[in-house]
């Protein structure tokens, strides 16, 4: 593999021996990939901050011998959030969407979770109320991975919707009559929220209040789970 020129966002980094780290990046074209970044714990590196966590950089990767992992070569910000690194809620926020991004994302291509996290990172630094923002990036993260539930009928009898019990394989709904041990319990005011989140990825996200949102987030992190095992945040 040539060289490549991208843009990316820092999702995840750990210092190497010396003054060298080993950052994780989401990259739109690239997917999830790791580069060492020569000195970058240095006070004064030549990065300049572009691997902070929580912005969106321009990025020069070289392949390295042997594959599979790549060395910055240059880093320049594009795009600062200054507001997450100033807002602890915010930051914990931006951290575990960061961290579910590379906890699900693979190497090859990955425009739509790239243009996901990219968004939700930009909507908690304008202020967005943090919790609906996390139910509905973790929502629709599933639907740009092909596991967002279909909540129109039931996943064993196809009796049309809504129902109140969720079954991660296949994603569906699932009624009373059908429920199984291991399908997951939709709080009643949560429901028609979660259809309208799993509306798509561009539609505006709708007006949830911190109820609402809460267990939402746990039901997505349960479902997500279910569907790409352990190893997740
Ligand atoms: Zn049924």
């Amino acid at each position: 593999m040539r060289w490549v020129d991208t843009e990316a966002i820092c999702v995840g980094r750990r210092r190497l021996s010396g003054a060298d780290r080993l950052v994780t990046l989401l990259a739109p074209d690239l997917g999830r990939v790791m580069a060492v970044a020569r000195g970058d714990c240095l006070p004064r590196n030549r990065q300049g901050g572009a691997l902070e966590p929580f912005g969106v950089s321009r990025v020069v990767l070289l392949p390295t011998r042997g594959g599979g992992l790549f060395r910055v070569d240059t880093a320049e910000r594009v795009r600062h959030f200054p507001n997450l690194t100033s807002d602890l809620t915010r930051c914990q926020a931006a951290g575990l969407i960061c961290a579910w991004a590379r906890g699900l994302s693979r190497e090859g291509e990955a425009s739509g979770p790239y243009r996901l996290l990219a968004s939700a990172l930009a909507l908690l630094d304008e202020g967005e109320p943090v919790l609906p923002l996390v139910a509905g990036f973790l929502w629709r993260m599933s639907g740009e991975l092909g596991v967002a539930p279909d909540l129109s009928a039931c996943a064993g009898c196809r009796l049309p919707g809504p129902h109140e019990m969720l079954r991660i394989d296949p994603g569906g709904a699932v009624c009373g009559a059908c429920r199984k041990p291991g399908d997951l319990p939709v709080p009643p005011p949560c429901g028609p929220a979660l259809a309208v989140l799993l509306a798509g990825a561009d539609a505006p996200l709708p007006v949830l209040s911190d109820q609402t949102a809460r267990p939402l987030i746990s039901l997505a992190q349960a479902y997500l789970r279910g569907h790409f095992g352990v190893g997740l945040p």
